[in-house]
């Protein structure tokens, strides 16, 4: 880099005397043995009210930055050359990165991942920020943003936010034009310095601007290596993620749904069911007394006209039971936290929620298509037979009952069953079909052809064209149901840390 004073600063490795003069001032131990320790060293001085205050000019002065006499022709030599090796780095990290989650889906391998996985790379991402940009460890006293406990946030959503922000500053950014991710304290680094700003201290404000944020963009890239190194290496930890994956529509359903997670329920009114964001702001909503104070309960109205409206209804339950709709995204929704979930998805957990998961009662929510005669009948027979899964029909019109005996199996056919039932794509008719084939085409009076046939029947469609395209993709001998069942089995317990 241009700078000579600012260079020194970099490679903080072993052996090499450390120029960083925030390490000198807090004390601040070295990279290696203790990465750990390191990062806390920075962490307690990030958050020091030292660095809130003191202004990042006067410490890159004290650096030994001998500005005196450096000829304005200098200074701008040093800017140019700054400013285009700032340009071709967030250029590089940016063309990189819209690939890199685009087709390699990182978001959902970022949010699959387990807590000190994450926090690995994100420990990675610093370290290496600090060997190779040219403010060197010094860049992290630029970068207060850039800590461990934000980026894991919300389960990695906090990384994700910085990759966002990231992609939309360069998107409104001039071509050619370096662009500075917009932070409030870094605006008010300058404040402290008397104005007007000497040349020096411009100098130097705009040097360190563009040192920030190319610290930001090394710390992405460098996240994103560490990751990508684990994924292509094979790692354990990113196995039965890369298993899952494999499954394209599946994963790409997963991605929606993990990559759109909210941080804390929405309010609802009751009774017009509009949340904040679709009333407008200024908004603001009431609970019904009685159930707050007599159940701890919140039931939110937007209006006194519609809290009267919903009376009729609410009071058989004001302060002796805690009913409310559980509208989508609001804290009686069990799955408040993923907006894009499907509806039938939201319903039947909500209803499992309520039933205190009792899997026989998983059934199917409204349907959004008007139903066949033949799968009227299903759905009647369904309903009067919560233990069955499915009826199948022999020629002579004789039901054979399907049941399915093992839980997680169960669950992942009753969920299949309910997407098919519900939504108007029958999305998932390929592997239910294929399921119900697998288990029951050797049963007396059953074959593939009439199960096709009746499948084809009760929701018109092709269920033999989708049955292909369902085979298509997949090894033979096991269904496409079962692999999903496996890789949700192992990851379990992650898919709803992630969903949470
Ligand atoms: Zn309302
Ligand atoms: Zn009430």
């Amino acid at each position: 880099m241009a700078s000579p004073d600012l260079t020194s600063t970099a490679t903080p490795s072993e052996g090499v005397q450390r120029y960083s003069t925030y390490a000198k001032k807090f004390s601040i131990s070295p990279i290696t043995p203790d990465p750990v320790q390191w990062d806390k060293d920075w962490e307690r001085c990030i958050n020091s009210p030292d660095l809130e205050k003191s202004s990042v000019l006067l410490v890159a002065k004290k650096q030994g930055m001998r500005l005196e006499g450096l000829p304005a022709a200098a200074k701008e030599g040093h800017l140019t050359y700054a400013r285009s090796a700032v340009v071709e780095r967030q250029g590089h990290v940016h063309t990189f990165f819209t690939s890199f989650r685009a087709k390699g889906g990182f978001d959902t391998i970022w949010l699959l991942l387990e807590e000190p996985d994450r926090q690995k790379h994100i420990l990675n991402g610093l370290q290496e920020a600090c060997s190779h940009s040219f403010l060197g460890e010094d860049g992290r006293a630029c970068c207060p943003e850039l800590t461990v406990a934000s980026m894991t946030k919300g389960r990695g959503n906090g990384f994700l936010r910085l990759l966002e922000l990231f992609g939309a500053t360069k998107k409104s950014a001039k071509e050619g034009v370096p662009f500075g991710l917009p932070s409030e304290w870094w605006e008010r680094a300058v404040d402290d310095e008397a104005k007007p700003l000497s040349s020096d201290a411009e100098f130097v404000y705009e040097l360190l601007t563009l040192g920030r944020n190319e610290f930001i963009c090394m710390f992405i890239l460098y996240v994103s290596r560490s990751t990508n190194h684990d994924v292509v290496n094979g790692a354990k930890s990113v196995d039965p993620i890369m298993k899952l994956m494999e499954d394209k529509g599946f994963a790409n359903a997963l991605a929606e749904v993990t990559q759109s997670v909210r941080e804390t329920p929405i309010i609802r009114c009751e009774n017009c069911e509009k949340s904040a964001d679709e009333l407008g702001s200024e908004t603001r909503f009431m609970v019904c007394s009685a159930c707050k104070k007599k159940l701890d309960f919140s039931l939110h109205y937007c209006s006194q006209a519609c809290q009267r409206a919903d009376w009729g209804r609410h009071k058989r339950n004001c302060g002796k039971q805690k009913v409310s709709k559980r509208l989508p995204g609001t804290a009686e929704d069990s799955t408040w936290a993923t907006p894009s979930l499907p509806d039938f998805a939201r319903d039947e957990l909500n209803h499992f929620d309520a039933q205190g998961k009792d899997i026989t009662t998983l059934g199917f929510g409204k349907s959004q298509f008007p139903r066949s005669a033949a799968l009227q009948l299903q759905v009647s027979m369904l309903e009067a037979d919560k233990p069955a899964d499915y009826f199948l029909f022999t020629p002579a019109r004789a039901a054979v009952r399907f049941v399915i005996d093992d839980p997680s199996a169960k669950m992942m056919f009753r969920f299949f069953r309910a997407e098919v039932m519900s939504s108007q794509e029958h999305m998932a008719i390929g592997p239910m079909v294929q399921y119900l084939i697998k288990g029951m085409a050797g049963s007396p009076g059953l074959s593939r052809e009439i199960i096709l046939k009746q499948i084809s029947d009760e929701y018109g469609v092709d269920a033999e064209e989708r049955l292909k395209r369902t085979e298509g993709n997949a090894p033979p001998g096991v269904t496409f149901m079962e692999r999903i069942q496996k890789s949700v089995a192992t990851m379990g317990p992650r898919l709803m840390n992630s969903m949470k």
